[in-house]
């Protein structure tokens, strides 16, 4: 699925109770992008600089095709009592909402349920099916210690499943096997896709021909990887980093997908037009794979 996913007030500041709306509606953006993006969908942040307006916003929105256009927000209210997670929608239609608001209240907040509200211009005007989470209260005390106890991910992780009704399970490579020698040997070439095809195999990530030879199937079968993942496609990844010139400082291919490796595949996706995300997905394998 495509999703349009948006940081409530990206024009200005929102609400500020004990805690600031602007940065938790962020941080659970930046959380519910990755989420959606290992759940394997494509996900378009809107860049809160580059609209002026919600008018601009949802011209944005509506200049591409989105099955879901998701605005996040916390609320506040004047009494410090009101708290718990509701989802605003512009006709009770959608058992996505619904489905939000019960697994942000497994979490421990406060059930409100769906509002139908139609004087929001966001839900009116998008041509995608809109939605809008306000994930709990920075007013209330309860609600914020509990956000800052559980942090961001697990809202995402909970608005990512009722959005989606599948289980949100990382792909994410940490369950490589660790790897005990460590290289600080600039690695030639050579073999480098036979070895990462076996190793892919071994892994179960994929069932391909080991010939060396890089296709769609070599492709398919490399995992998302990202920081705090370990093994030895992490330490092949590094290798083909450390051949293509870029500096993994003074552990080299490790096996350890750390802070230096992260800033190396960042350098990496930006001079090959890429997103600068440092998740190694499809796109930036392709390039690593001269595909
Ligand atoms: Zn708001």
């Amino acid at each position: 699925m495509k999703f349009f996913v948006s940081a409530g007030h990206p024009m200005y500041k929102g609400a500020a109770g004990i805690l600031d709306e602007t940065v938790v509606d962020r941080a659970v953006v930046k959380e519910l992008d990755l989420v959606l993006r290992e759940m394997g969908h494509i996900v378009t942040v809107l860049n809160s600089e580059s609209a002026k307006d919600y008018v601009e916003e949802v011209q944005v929105a509506n200049s591409s095709s989105y099955d879901w256009y998701v605005d996040i927000h916390a609320n506040c209210y004047h009494k410090e009592s009101a708290n718990g997670v509701e989802t605003l929608v512009y006709a009770d239609n959608k058992p996505q909402a619904h489905a939000i608001s019960k697994n942000i209240s497994d979490l421990g907040f406060y059930n409100r349920g769906v509002k139908t509200r139609t004087d929001l211009y966001i839900l009116k005007n998008t041509k995608a099916k809109a939605l809008l989470v306000e994930c709990f209260f920075i007013s209330n005390q309860n609600d914020c210690d509990l956000y800052n106890k559980i942090g961001p991910k697990k809202i995402a992780i909970a608005i990512a499943e009722g959005l989606t009704g599948e289980k949100y399970k990382s792909n994410v490579t940490v369950i490589e096997k660790p790897v005990n020698t460590p290289s600080q040997v600039k690695p030639t070439n050579d073999n480098w896709v036979r070895r990462l095809q076996q190793e892919c195999n071994m892994q179960g990530f994929s069932n391909q021909k080991v010939d060396g030879y890089p296709g769609p199937n070599t492709l398919k079968g490399c995992p998302i990887m990202r920081q705090g993942a370990r093994g030895n496609i992490t330490k092949l990844l590094q290798e083909k980093l450390i051949n293509l010139g870029y500096n993994l400082g003074q552990y080299g291919a490790d096996g350890v997908f750390g802070a230096a490796t992260y800033n190396a595949v960042v350098k990496f996706q930006k001079a090959n037009g890429l997103t600068p995300d440092g998740i190694v997905g499809q796109n930036t394998w392709r390039k690593l794979l001269n595909l």
